[in-house]
């Protein structure tokens, strides 16, 4: 169960002082209770799910409050801060951007969105040769949609099919929501887009099929999950694109089987499918790749992008084949704050720092460390942790009941609570995974202390557990 502010009191933890973290107050800290009640009165509770701590500050990979506390963070601010929080270079530039006093724009023409969009095109696969900037991800999600579906129209009237994946998460706006998992949240929603289906995620640990092990079984994947949608009247010739993670987030990262994406490549260019690859939390580096899709070594038609695209300030962006971002005409495809300068510069000076910095590869070698760190945790608690998937810096630990084996969501939140007392901030995923995500350009030795912590937090909750 997520905890609600209210829940909370300060309590007594011990003090740290390390290299890379500080806890010297009661947490929460008792200061901080205003403004949490504050939050509580005035925000919906569907914001109440976070851990006991006001943020003050957040550089490079640590973040700050105002009492003197630090913590080793292994969020990014939730996949954000890809090049680190506040970055000098990134700092600088928006100092730059406000006072030279350009702090809008919309349609009108500006330098850095000109560069913006260059740098990105240039960085990306040569395939996608044009960008359209946006604020958020759920943003670019409904322009893809959008796109796709004026693509299969072109083609056919009734080719308008929509094919995303059980488990998936694309956004909170109607149609992200949609593409989501069928249990994810659509109770809102009255009139379900009839041309929007899912077919089951190639999660092999918990293979759809029944297999109990994997055996090149990616196409046969793809086509049983294919026949589910003709069984249900689907005509599968109406599909006008598949919408995928770069990898599953929800009880994530799981990657998809590089058959599998092989296989729905091609059976989209048979059928003059699009696929459509949601690199929102995935990309930029945040995987060992600059998108997650290359490691499936396939081209996508359409990439959505966000979080660490800017790695601070709201942007997000479609890119596509010059094709398909064409097909709307002027004035139809807009948004006010598309291109903003104050963003675009922030973008721009971040994806400077990824180059400059190197920190693809970077995040390539240091998820090489975070791996076998987790996985000398896991050797150590088998019967709780069942399993640790991820890539580059981006790593789930899932776990799960001793008897059941069912997700151990209580574990899962108690655990990140005990860990942000020791100085190591996480965030509560709610479903019994915890989630190891951070700055790519954290240190080594912040990294493998930052895993220690989890592991001295994870025994502590064990043992207060009991037999
Ligand atoms: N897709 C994925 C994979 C995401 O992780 C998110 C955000 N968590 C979104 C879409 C939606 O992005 P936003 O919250 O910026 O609308």
């Amino acid at each position: 169960m997520v905890p609600y502010k209210s829940d909370w009191k300060p309590v007594k933890v011990p003090h740290v002082e390390t290299k890379h973290r500080r806890i010297v107050t009661l947490i929460p800290v008792p200061e901080s209770e205003p403004m949490f009640t504050a939050l509580e009165s005035y925000e919906p509770r569907s914001m109440a799910t976070q851990v006991p701590v006001v943020w003050g500050r957040a550089e490079g990979f640590q973040v700050y409050d105002a009492y003197g506390n630090c913590w080793i963070d292994f969020t990014s601010g939730i996949l954000v801060a890809n090049i680190g929080h506040a970055h000098p270079q990134v700092c600088e530039a928006l100092s730059r951007q406000i006072k030279g006093k350009l702090l809008h724009s919309y349609l009108f023409a500006t330098e850095v969105r000109a560069k913006l969009v260059k740098k990105l095109v240039e960085i990306s696969p040569s395939n996608l040769r044009k960008v359209f900037l946006l604020s958020t991800g759920s943003e670019a999600i409904e322009c893809a949609i959008k796109l796709a579906r004026l693509y299969g129209l072109q083609k056919n009237p009734r080719k308008t099919v929509l094919v995303s994946f059980t488990g998936s998460f694309h956004g909170r706006t109607m149609g992200a929501q949609m593409l989501c998992s069928a249990d994810d949240h659509k109770d809102w929603i009255t009139s379900l887009d009839p041309d929007i289906h899912q077919i089951p995620f190639p999660r092999c640990c918990e293979c759809p099929w029944g297999r109990e092990k994997y055996e090149d079984c990616g196409k046969e994947c793809l086509e049983k999950g294919l026949a589910q949608l003709l069984k249900k009247g689907v005509n599968l010739a109406r599909i006008s694109a598949f919408v995928v993670e770069g990898y599953q987030s929800v009880r994530g990262p799981i990657f998809f089987p590089n058959d599998y994406m092989k296989a729905l490549r091609e059976w989209a260019d048979a059928y003059q499918a699009l696929v459509i690859v949601d690199e929102i939390q995935s990309g930029f580096g945040r995987t060992g790749k600059l998108f997650a899709y290359g490691h499936y070594r396939i081209d996508a038609d359409l990439v959505c992008c966000g979080k660490g695209i800017s790695s601070s300030l709201p942007l997000s962006a479609v890119l596509g084949r010059a094709e398909i971002m064409d097909i709307p005409a002027p004035g139809y495809m807009t948004s006010t704050h598309t291109g903003n300068p104050v963003c675009c510069i922030a973008a721009l000076a971040s994806l400077e720092v990824l180059e400059k910095e190197n920190l693809v590869a970077a995040a390539a070698g240091k998820g090489q460390v975070l791996q076998t760190k987790l996985l000398q945790l896991q050797k150590r608690h088998p019967k709780r942790i069942n399993m640790v998937s991820g890539r580059g810096l981006v790593y789930g630990l899932f776990l799960v009941r001793p008897k059941t084996g069912e997700p151990d969501v209580q574990l899962g939140d108690q655990l990140v609570i005990k860990a942000v007392q020791k100085g190591l901030m996480l965030f509560i995923t709610g479903n019994g995974s915890v989630k190891i995500c951070p700055p790519l350009m954290i240190s080594k030795e912040a990294l493998v202390e930052g895993v220690d912590v989890l592991e001295e937090a994870l025994d502590e909750c064990l043992t207060e557990e009991g037999p």
